[in-house]
């Protein structure tokens, strides 16, 4: 008991610590009520320490460790911590590309150029330097994405859900959409086809079975209250075994039979040829609009590799019918994500660019021999940190993620780390709490890392997060 109070009366007083000239630095840096906090809490915890060790004497700190240049260390670090930024960037070593917990699509850096100088300037955003009359933020993406998509009119939203709700609302409001069973998703857990329909007001006709739908079943139940059928990509789930769905063709054509509309949510947003790159087919923007969609709906920042939004291009009539909706406004995308899909967008306009230039294109096309070899590099230097007998180079899968291309499987080159000296899940840990965070694959006890998803200027500071990782 003596002991314990002969270290309490030993525990710096905060204006003590305050005045370390680490701190008193730190000052000058952060508001000084987040330095008080850090210096609080960490007195906080030592003294629950001290008062806990009364059962546990293991907890009880050590002799110098109460020092106040010690605990004005220990304060600093939390400081940094509470000052910085909760949403920074990090190096994703999953190997899963457009992974929606990391945030999607990175940009490419022409498409962050643009972005920075739209953000820290005044602009055009909504200014025709032509007439100097008021123009509309939509101009600036329009002809674009009607050159590279061939449809006749385009409207950019905050995301494809957004897109498909305001799609549905503006032109089925009141009226019958029909879908097949085997197309009633959900997407991301909060995306649900039947959820979002019955929220934009138009009411869902379901037709065919979960496995097999024809169109004799989307024309029997057309009647005087069907305004469209609705097309969704089963993004990220895939059917194996005795299917039968439409093609976007024949519906398009029993669409205008009957004077109905053909709406056809994609998902991704792709516009270049996947088996090119060695990937199963993925249903490009374009092949639907010239197979006779009349509006079709895609995120930005999937495989499109862009910024955060949804894209609704097609038929004129009924972009303005949608524009001129009362959600257009509340749903508007902000002028950084204009600037960013401009810029991203015209990287599309010569294929060449768009592969390299993208950053999720550079990833999905990377060479696996290039993968191979950087897998190498990043194992002899982790060698050096771990020990080589604990680094391994194993075949692998990297995958599309967000939800595209499910069943897609990338070959590449795993760096596989045996866990020596601390548990899997405790550098896991590390390296996630680390500046910059590192987030990779545990599996079988063992740290996967996949180059494909890593930046090649990332690789040191990886190698730096590692080092610290094991420091201690
Ligand atoms: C991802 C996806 C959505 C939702 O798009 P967000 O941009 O995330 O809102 C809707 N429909 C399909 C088919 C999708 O794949």
């Amino acid at each position: 008991m003596d002991n314990i109070n002969a270290l309490l009366r030993e525990l710096p007083a905060v204006d003590r610590l305050l005045r370390e000239p680490l701190l008193e630095e730190l000052q000058l840096k952060f508001p000084r009520k987040v330095v008080l906090q850090a210096v609080q809490e960490t007195i906080d915890s030592y003294r629950s320490r001290i008062t806990s060790g009364s059962s546990d004497l293991s907890e009880l700190p050590q002799a110098g460790e109460l020092h106040p240049a010690n605990l004005a260390c220990e304060a600093a670090a939390l400081a940094e911590k509470k000052a910085g930024l909760n949403l920074k960037p990090l190096i994703n070593a999953t190997g899963i590309i457009i992974h929606t917990n990391l945030g999607r699509a990175p940009l490419s850096k022409q498409a962050v150029e643009a972005l920075t100088g739209v953000a820290a300037n005044y602009n055009n955003l909504e200014l025709s330097l032509e007439t100097g009359k008021r123009g509309s933020r939509q101009e600036h993406l329009e002809s674009l994405i009607c050159e590279i998509s061939g449809a006749e009119a385009a409207v950019v939203l905050n995301n494809n859900a957004a897109a498909v709700f305001i799609a549905l609302n503006a032109l089925a409001g009141g009226l019958e959409v029909v879908v097949s069973r085997g197309q009633l998703v959900e997407i991301g857990g909060s995306f649900r086809i039947p959820e979002i329909m019955a929220a934009s007001g138009a009411k869902l006709v379901e037709v065919g079975t979960t496995n097999k739908t024809y169109l004799r079943d989307y024309e029997a139940v057309v009647n005087d209250n069907t305004a469209a059928f609705l097309k969704v990509h089963s993004s990220n789930y895939h059917m194996v075994g005795f299917t039968a769905g439409v093609e976007t063709a024949g519906l398009a054509e029993l669409a205008r039979k009957h004077n109905l509309l053909l709406i056809e949510d994609l998902g991704s947003g792709v516009f270049l040829d996947l088996e090119k790159y060695g990937l199963p087919h993925e249903p490009r923007v374009q092949d639907s609009i010239s197979a006779g969609a009349d509006l079709v709906t895609f995120s930005g920042d999937k495989m499109l590799g862009g910024p955060q939004c949804g894209i609704i291009v097609g038929r004129e009539d009924l972009v303005a019918r949608i524009r001129k909706n009362q959600l257009a406004r509340a749903l508007r995308v902000d002028k950084f994500t204009i600037a960013a899909l401009e810029a991203t967008m015209r990287l599309y306009l010569d294929e060449e660019k768009a592969i390299t230039e993208i950053p999720v294109w550079r990833m999905l096309a990377a060479d696996p021999a290039l993968l191979e070899m950087r897998a190498k590099v990043l194992a002899t230097r982790f060698s050096e940190i771990v020990g080589f007998e604990n680094v391994s180079i194993l075949e692998g899968i990297s995958k599309v993620g967000g939800g595209a291309l499910p069943t897609a499987e990338l070959p590449t080159y795993l760096v596989a780390l045996k866990p020596v000296n601390h548990g899997a899940e405790e550098i896991v840990k590390k390296l996630r709490l680390n500046d910059p965070p590192v987030i990779l694959r545990l599996q079988h006890d063992m740290l996967l890392f996949d180059p494909r998803t890593v930046f090649e200027d990332q690789e040191d500071i990886l190698v730096q997060a590692l080092e610290m990782a094991y420091r201690d």
